[in-house]
């Protein structure tokens, strides 16, 4: 299968459901990236700043670069000037950090707030109860140069359907309670849920935005990337 056979059929898949696919394409050369690009791909998801910040150089101006990895507050400033959407906010200093970059760079980001919603402890993200004292706190309405379009969550790395759709679920449901809170409600839209593995049970559960990497470009090699 290529790439432009891939991106079509995922493409005619999520498109009746109102999601957006994003293409991760963290480890894999521009060339592959243009070939998508050429299949009328726009998105595509990186998780290293240094990565993403080189790839936006060379390619297309067109293109949304989401940044999907976690994110160290000191390399904020070297994205600020173009990233489409940070989907890995997980902290008020992260978000007080973009909210100053956005400024100097005089402009919006969009972000996400990341709900940690699986089992492994390694994974990042905000527990329910640090979202909602975050959403209860006002700071979100007093950073002018931030936008939260919603959330965003990795599950399990399991074979175990039931618990993947649990933790989605889950996800879901908080995503309801914030969005039904002021100020928040406006332009709070985006549930970014699914990869390659799980990204049915995600589009079941009212993901937006799939975050497809292996499934589009193949398996990664980690052994030749530079990061
Ligand atoms: C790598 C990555 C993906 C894509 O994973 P695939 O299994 O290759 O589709 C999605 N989301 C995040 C946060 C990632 O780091």
């Amino acid at each position: 299968m290529s790439i432009k056979n891939n991106i079509a059929l995922f493409k005619r898949e999520i498109e009746s459901f109102n999601c957006k696919l994003i293409a991760v394409s963290k480890t894999h050369p521009v060339e592959k990236i243009q070939e998508a690009y050429d299949a009328d791909q726009r998105i595509f998801g990186e998780n290293k700043v240094q990565e993403m910040v080189a790839k936006w150089e060379v390619l297309p101006k067109d293109i949304e670069w989401h940044l999907i990895g976690h994110l160290q507050t000191n390399k904020v400033k070297y994205i600020a000037h173009f990233v489409s959407l940070i989907h890995s906010v997980d902290s008020q200093k992260l978000l007080e950090e973009i909210n100053k970059q956005a400024k100097k760079a005089n402009r919006k980001i969009n972000c996400l707030l990341q709900i940690h919603i699986a089992e492994e402890e390694t994974k990042f993200g905000l527990d329910a109860n640090e979202l909602l004292s975050l959403v209860d706190s006002g700071l979100i309405s007093k950073l002018d140069h931030i936008n939260i379009k919603g959330l965003m969550g990795i599950a399990t790395l399991t074979e175990d359907k039931n618990q993947i759709i649990k933790e989605f679920k889950h996800l879901k449901n908080l995503f309801d309670s914030v969005k039904a809170r002021m100020p928040l409600a406006e332009g709070f839209n985006e549930l970014s849920i699914g990869m390659s593995s799980d990204y049915k049970m995600a589009i079941e559960q009212g993901s937006t935005m799939v975050r497809i990497g292996t499934a589009i470009f193949g398996e990664r090699n980690y052994s030749t990337s530079t990061n």
